[in-house]
Parts: C-alpha cells; sequence; structure tokens
C-alpha cells in the first residue's frame, strides 16, 4: 500500500510502498478514504510531542471501509463505514478507565502516534475505538470530526452552561464548536491571529457576533473561553477577558509557554484548566450531536501523495477550515 512515512522528528514525510497490515483479533482492516490533517500531526512532526513510534503513519481523523477482520471482531460487517478518532486503546482496568475517564488512561495508546495511522491507502484499528459515521456526512466532509469535532466538543463542554462563549484560534476544531455553539443558542466571539481578517469574516459566517483580534479585549466579559491555538500568551488574555468564576479551557495537546501573569486575572474564582485526548462516550455523544445540530465542515482536499504540502499549509495559517488527505 502507498503511505506517507515519518521517519524521525523535523523531516518531510517520505512516499513509501508498505506492506499491507494484517488486523488482530479484535481489529478491522480499513481501506482509507479520507484522514483529515490535525494540528497534533504537525506537532509530532516537529517533535514537540516526545513517544512517536517511528518510522510512523501519521493520522488520526479517518474515514473509511472496512475491508477485513480479526477472527474476534464483531461490531462492523465488511462493507461498513467507519471514523476511527486519536483514542486508538485504553486499558480498561487501571484507575482512569474504571473512573469513566480512559482519556487519562495510563497505558493509552493513540492513533498516528503509537499505532500507525491514516495517511495511507490502509490501516488496521481496534473495532471497540471505532465508530459509525452518519449517512448525511460524506467522506471527506465527515473526517475533520473525528479530532477537530471530537476533541472540540470535549473541550466546549468544560464550559459548563457557558452562554457568552470566546474562541482563541479559528482553525478547524474553532469551525465545528462554533456551529455546535450557534445550535445550542449561545453567543459566540471568535479571537484570531491579529489582522487576519479572513479568519474573522469566516468567523462571523459560522454565527459569531463578534471577531477580532487576539490581542483586543471582547465588547463584553465572556462566561468562558476556549483556546486552540498553541500561543502560551492567549491563556491571560483569555483570563483577562474572561468574568468572576468563568473558565478558560486550553484544547490543544501542546502550547508554547504560559508568560508569568498577575493573580489577579485568576483571582475571583476564574478557572483555569486543560483538555486531554478523548472519551469514546464524547465520540458517542457527538457524533449524533453533529448531524442534529447541521455541523458542516469546510475542508481542502489534498491527494495523500501531497501530505507534507498539507502540513505547511496548515503550519502557515493559510487553510480556511480542514486539510484532507484522499488515497
Ligand atoms: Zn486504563
Ligand atoms: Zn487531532
Amino acid at each position: 500500500m502507498r503511505a506517507q512515512v515519518l521517519t524521525a522528528a523535523r523531516r518531510p514525510l517520505v512516499a513509501a510502498e508498505l506492506p499491507a497490515p494484517r488486523p488482530g483479533p479484535r481489529q478491522v482492516l480499513i481501506a482509507v478514504r479520507a484522514c483529515a490533517v490535525c494540528r497534533t500531526d504537525l506537532h509530532v512532526v516537529d517533535g514537540e510531542l516526545a513517544d512517536p513510534k517511528l518510522p510512523l503513519v501519521l493520522g488520526h481523523e479517518i474515514i473509511g471501509a472496512v475491508v477485513d477482520k480479526g477472527d474476534a471482531a464483531e461490531r462492523f460487517a465488511v462493507g461498513d463505514r467507519v471514523g476511527v478518532p486519536w483514542l486508538g486503546w485504553t486499558c480498561g482496568i487501571c484507575e482512569y478507565c474504571r473512573r469513566g475517564q480512559e482519556n487519562l488512561c495510563d497505558r493509552a495508546r493513540f492513533t498516528g502516534y503509537q499505532i500507525d495511522g491514516g495517511y495511507a491507502e490502509l490501516t488496521v484499528a481496534d473495532e471497540r475505538f471505532c465508530f459509525a459515521i452518519d449517512r448525511r456526512y460524506g467522506d471527506v466532509e465527515a473526517a475533520p470530526l473525528m479530532c477537530a469535532g471530537l476533541i472540540g466538543y470535549r473541550t466546549l463542554r468544560m464550559a459548563g452552561d457557558a452562554r457568552c462563549l470566546g474562541i482563541y484560534g479559528f482553525g478547524a476544531a474553532a469551525h465545528i464548536v462554533a456551529q455546535v455553539t450557534r445550535h445550542q443558542g449561545r453567543r459566540l466571539f471568535a479571537f484570531t491571529r491579529p489582522g487576519d481578517a479572513a479568519a474573522q469574516d469566516f468567523a462571523r459566517s459560522l454565527g459569531a457576533e463578534w471577531a477580532g483580534d487576539s490581542t483586543a479585549p471582547p465588547p463584553e466579559p465572556l462566561d468562558a473561553a476556549l483556546i486552540f491555538a498553541p500561543v502560551g500568551p492567549l491563556v491571560p488574555a483569555a483570563l483577562a477577558a474572561t468574568r468572576k468564576g468563568g473558565t478558560v479551557v486550553c484544547g490543544g495537546i501542546h502550547m508554547s509557554d504560559i508568560p508569568a501573569f498577575p493573580y489577579r486575572i485568576l483571582w475571583e474564582e476564574r478557572v483555569l484548566r486543560s483538555v486531554a485526548n478523548l472519551t469514546r462516550r464524547d465520540a458517542e455523544e457527538f457524533l449524533v450531536l453533529a448531524p442534529e445540530a447541521g455541523v458542516r465542515t469546510e475542508t481542502v482536499i489534498y491527494p495523500l501523495d501531497r501530505a507534507n504540502e498539507a502540513l505547511a499549509d496548515l503550519r502557515s495559517g493559510a487553510l480556511q477550515g480542514a486539510a484532507v488527505l484522499v488515497p
């Protein structure tokens, strides 16, 4: 099969012809139809996440069709369409798994990081971590739901019932979360890189009542802020924009260092927290909610062979919505 392979950090991906993977007992073999490109992929390529398997096939927003399965695999039939997310395997027995926090499992393994992912024609996945995808979505359109959607949704959930919501960084996750936010009747304020008029227009087109530079204060205090850009200085900016008792949620897996800030912007019971990974419950909830909320995704298609170009465009901020690789 054709694949794009990471051989070492800070190197471009290399086109390779690999043997077709074989499904283990509880795995399905999937013909990949679409795989979205996530900012986490860039963090892996850049060596900012320390433990990838190498060589590695990146990609954890996979949509494909089951073409074969292991002896003990029973959830899906050959021909079924499935989606594969970042959470690839959990132990089921550690304290976190038993508490319903499998996203924090001590032994968790992640797709496109410790398990080969979807920048390829074929992949294998544990069937217990695969999901059916609503018929209303095409393959390409569904791919960004699998991480930008799922982890974006978990991030939104951590904001509780905040009515007046700010989003910092208007990329793939934000463009999905914005639509859910509007569906839920909340008010949305979008913050982008200073001067990024295109991203601000995009945010307004998705229901933001105000869009502006991340360095500017919002027109009124926020009940909660979600930070999707991997930029540490946004943390004190978001805290300063948030009202007493409000919450700031960091949705990314990696962020540049957070500068020192005065205690008074955290005081008055503001909460600062992060979100790590996802649980299968997040996926089940979100994959029902997304079609009900009428969530559409904006995508830019790249042939698999042009994966490096997709990563470069994500890095430069040239993309609106999500890049999706098609083999
Ligand atoms: Zn566990
Ligand atoms: Zn991701």
